[in-house]
């Protein structure tokens, strides 16, 4: 059997002993990771050679994690997993906002970051060819075209607003989609402020398709920043 190509991560973080981590993490489980101390030596990187997938720091000694997300989202669409410290609760959302996929609280442990690389990987490479308007994962079929929502074969009822909110839910299939983002497009610029009506909608939408909060198979609350499906 041919050796597996392993890989590449770029991991932008100027705390030596979270890269320590991240370094052990990652070559036990079969990445190739290279390291950037700050976000000008990680954006020279990322333009001399883009990685499969970026953990990038919010916290960096000469520029804002959200810089180099911006700047990134420019030219390359390679997931991008963020490393927050408790309290950059709005840094997090703003990133989420300007294209990163997911985010890991420090500290976290070794399963969670390959969790998230791994969906990170998964959904990037599905997202390569998408099927138009339709989703089907874990017993949830989607047709958009056909306004049709099904749970394990069965036809589910959703209102207007109910359907737009699992549309964009769909949308974004395994990424976070942040309150402000939900409530933009679902309600309108004007309703970004009115989280009451996402968890009116959301409790709604779960009822229908029974689906528990507590142990979800398909919309998982991420807290305090939104919701995501299950891909
Ligand atoms: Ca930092």
């Amino acid at each position: 059997m041919a050796e597996t190509q392993k890989i590449s991560v770029l991991a932008i973080e100027d705390e030596p002993e979270i890269r320590k981590f991240l370094a052990a993490a990652l070559v036990s489980n079969g990445f190739s990771p290279a390291f950037a101390l700050t976000g000008r030596e990680g954006l020279a990187h990322l333009k001399a050679r883009v990685p499969e997938i970026l953990i990038l720091d919010l916290g960096l000694p000469d520029m804002d994690g959200l810089e180099i997300i911006k700047s990134l989202r420019g030219w390359s669409d390679i997931p991008v997993i963020i490393l927050s410290a408790r309290g950059q609760e709005q840094d997090k959302i703003a990133a989420l906002e300007l294209g990163a996929d997911d985010y890991l609280t420090k500290p976290f442990s070794t399963g969670e970051l390959l969790a998230r690389l791994k969906a990170a990987l998964r959904r990037a490479r599905r997202a390569v060819a998408p099927a138009a308007g339709t989703f089907t994962a874990h017993g949830l079929s989607f047709d958009a075209q056909n306004r049709a929502v099904k749970v394990d074969g069965n036809e589910i009822r959703l209102t207007p607003t109910e359907f737009r909110l699992l549309a964009l839910l769909v949308k974004h299939a395994g990424k976070i989609v942040t309150h402000k983002q939900l409530l933009q497009e679902v309600w309108g610029k004007s309703s970004a402020e009115n989280n009451h009506y996402l968890r009116i909608y959301t409790q709604h939408l779960r009822q229908k398709l029974g689906d528990d909060p507590l142990h979800p198979r398909f919309i998982i609350t991420a807290p305090g920043v939104g919701y995501k499906l299950n891909a």
